[in-house]
């Protein structure tokens, strides 16, 4: 992925974001025409396969379990349920699936075989398939790319300076290992940051700097507004301004060029003409349907309403890269070989059984 060079310092970036608002945006819109079709939206859908009980200590999540909030714990979803609710994601227009599980790594168990399962079948609907699982090796993340899994999501927030003001259970250093695991496995990367944590504007930019400084820069770089959810350390953060998302979408957008800005949590915080200057300031996608993880977000059929009244066009799975191809995995096939067998062998010798005729003993 390329980026705009002229922005690779903080003072850059700084200036880029104080920019007169209107300015911004139209430099940001004529970089989005240049690479991109800026009628095209992508419309995403966020499902959360395993909810609650997390034990990292987020600031802004309600699935942290040290956090007294209404989430309510769940194990991880079956593969039949995940594949209707893609099913149901593709038909209201979702081209991408991203399934969450709130842990903070990724184990190699029998979870971790099921979700494998579940992207070599969302991969099957012709859905590019997201994961955020937290942490993983990249062993765990060949198996991912083997599965067809187009992307993984690990967003590193904020600024590596304010990070520890928020989460203190894992490093900076941690996300970014994350990170480069996703790419050595040749995963693309979807990574983004919240705004609204009570960082100062240097932290948003600051994020932005440590894409600057990856030698290959996210793929698709999501932009929240936080939503302050009640029993969380941030539950009394005030929502910020509209006007600071546009500008964060609009700065991201002329830094990186080529990147997929998405518009994500917080918009139902927004006005419909709020989000119209961000699509016109380079958001490519946004989150559809009623729930983003556990938050909520606005319905299919308002952002359906929205499209049309703004002209968009939903994007079609795989315009920036190809589907990937679905392997069988080693792991779970040889798991499957085994428990045939044990099967095989047990109905082997229930038949054994049934024809064995014990000798009758005459007790005189
Ligand atoms: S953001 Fe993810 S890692 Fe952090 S507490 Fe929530 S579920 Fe856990």
């Amino acid at each position: 992925m390329k980026v705009n060079p002229a922005y690779n310092t903080k003072e850059s970036l700084l200036e880029l974001y104080n920019k007169p608002l209107l300015e911004l945006v139209f430099e940001a819109a004529t970089v989005h025409r240049q690479f991109h079709n800026p009628r095209e939206v992508q419309m995403s859908s966020l499902l959360s396969i395993k909810t609650g009980g997390c034990p990292e200590d987020c600031g802004y999540c309600p699935q942290a379990a040290r956090y007294h909030t209404d989430v309510e714990a769940h194990k991880l979803m079956t593969v039949d349920s995940v594949i209707e609710q893609a099913k149901n994601a593709k038909a209201n227009g979702s081209s991408r699936l991203c399934m969450g599980a709130a842990w903070r790594e990724v184990r190699d168990n029998k979870d971790f075989d099921n979700v494998i399962e579940m992207v070599q079948a969302v991969n099957d609907l012709d859905m590019e398939v997201c994961c955020t699982l937290g942490m993983m090796n990249e062993d765990q993340a060949k198996r991912l790319k083997n599965a067809g899994l187009f992307a993984y999501n690990h967003n590193l927030d904020s600024s590596k300076e304010f990070y520890g003001d928020v989460i203190s259970t894992r490093e900076y250093e941690d996300r970014l290992n994350t990170i480069d695991n996703a790419r050595k496995a040749g995963i693309t990367v979807c990574s983004g940051g919240i705004i609204g944590m009570g960082e100062a504007i240097e932290d948003r930019v600051g994020l932005l700097l440590s894409y600057m400084e990856m030698e290959n820069p996210p793929e698709s770089i999501p932009i929240n507004a936080l939503v302050a959810v009640e029993g969380t350390p941030l539950e009394d953060q005030k929502p910020i301004e509209q006007w600071e998302m546009i500008r964060m979408v609009a700065t991201t957008r002329i830094a990186f060029p080529e990147a997929t800005v998405r518009l994500s949590a917080g918009r139902t915080k927004m006005t419909m003409e709020g989000q119209a200057l961000c699509f016109m300031a380079g958001a490519g996608s946004i989150f559809a349907g009623d729930k983003l993880l556990t938050t909520p977000n606005p319905e299919f059929n308002e952002d359906k309403e929205m499209f049309q009244i703004l002209g968009l066009i939903p994007k079609e799975a795989f315009a920036d890269g190809e589907k990937p191809v679905s392997k069988p995995d080693p792991i779970i096939e040889a798991r499957k070989e085994k428990e045939a067998q044990r099967a095989k062998e047990l109905a082997e010798a229930k038949i054994a059984s049934a024809g064995f005729s014990p000798r009758k003993v005459t007790v005189s």
